[in-house]
C-alpha cells in the first residue's frame, strides 16, 4: 500500500477518468470532476477531516451514480470501508427522482459518521455552486426548492462538523430558512 497521500491521488485519478468528459449544470460548463474535488477540499480544508477513507469517499462519491463505475471495483480498488461509505452516499437511480430525495432526507440520521460528513461536504459545494449561478432555465423558485430540500437533509446530519453546518446554516438563513423547519412559506 502507498503513502495516504498516494491512495487519495489514486482516488482523485479513478474519479477523473470516470467522470472525464461529463459537465457540471452551471452555466459555464465546469467540468465535473471540479465538484468531487471540491467536495473533499472542503473536508480537508474547512472540516480539519484526515481520515483517508472520507477524503477518498468523497473524491469517488458520484462515480457509480453518474459513470459506469460499480460498486466492486471501488471495493477492489480502493477496499470496503471506502466501498460502504461511497454505498451509503449513493442514489438508487431505478427509483423515481422525488423518491431519491424523500430517501435522503429519511435516511440521513441515521447514516455512518463518515458518510455524514461526506453528504454535509456535498451539500455545502452544490448550494456554493447555485448561489454563485443557478444553472439553465432554472427559476429562482427552482432554486429555493433546492435549497429547502437541502435544509432538510442537512437537519438529519447534525453533530457531524460544527464548522460545515455553520456554513450551510449561513446558506440557509440567507433564503430565509432554517435546517429541518419548513421555513417562512412564499
Ligand atoms: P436535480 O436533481 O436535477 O439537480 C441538482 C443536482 O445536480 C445536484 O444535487 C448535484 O448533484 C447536481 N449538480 C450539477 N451541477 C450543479 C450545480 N452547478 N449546482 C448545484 N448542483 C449541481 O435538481 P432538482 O432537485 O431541482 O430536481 C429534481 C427533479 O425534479 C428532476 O427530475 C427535475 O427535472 C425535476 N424538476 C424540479 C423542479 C423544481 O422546481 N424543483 C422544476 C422542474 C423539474 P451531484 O452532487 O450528485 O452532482
Ligand atoms: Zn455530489
Amino acid at each position: 500500500m502507498g503513502s495516504e497521500a498516494a491512495m487519495v491521488l489514486e482516488a482523485a485519478d479513478f474519479a477523473a477518468r470516470k467522470h472525464k468528459g461529463q459537465r457540471r449544470k452551471d452555466p459555464e460548463g465546469t467540468p465535473f470532476i471540479n465538484h468531487p474535488i471540491g467536495v473533499a477540499r472542503i473536508l480537508a480544508h474547512e472540516a480539519g477531516v484526515t481520515d483517508v477513507v472520507v477524503l477518498q469517499a468523497a473524491l469517488l462519491h458520484d462515480t457509480v451514480e453518474d459513470t459506469d463505475a460499480t460498486f466492486a471495483e471501488i471495493a477492489e480498488r480502493f477496499g470496503e470501508e471506502v466501498r460502504g461509505v461511497v454505498e451509503e452516499v449513493t442514489d438508487d437511480k431505478r427509483l423515481p427522482k422525488m423518491e431519491r430525495k424523500r430517501l435522503q432526507v429519511e435516511r440521513a440520521a441515521g447514516s455512518s459518521r463518515r458518510a455524514k460528513l461526506v453528504r454535509l461536504a456535498d451539500k455545502l459545494h452544490n448550494l456554493r455552486d447555485l448561489s454563485r449561478r443557478a444553472p439553465e432555465g432554472w427559476s429562482p423558485e427552482r432554486v429555493q426548492e433546492y435549497f429547502r430540500w437541502a435544509a432538510q437533509v442537512v437537519a438529519g446530519l447534525r453533530g457531524t462538523s460544527p464548522p460545515l453546518e455553520a456554513a450551510l446554516q449561513r446558506l440557509f438563513e440567507e433564503r430565509g430558512l432554517a435546517p429541518g423547519g419548513p421555513g417562512p412559506g412564499p
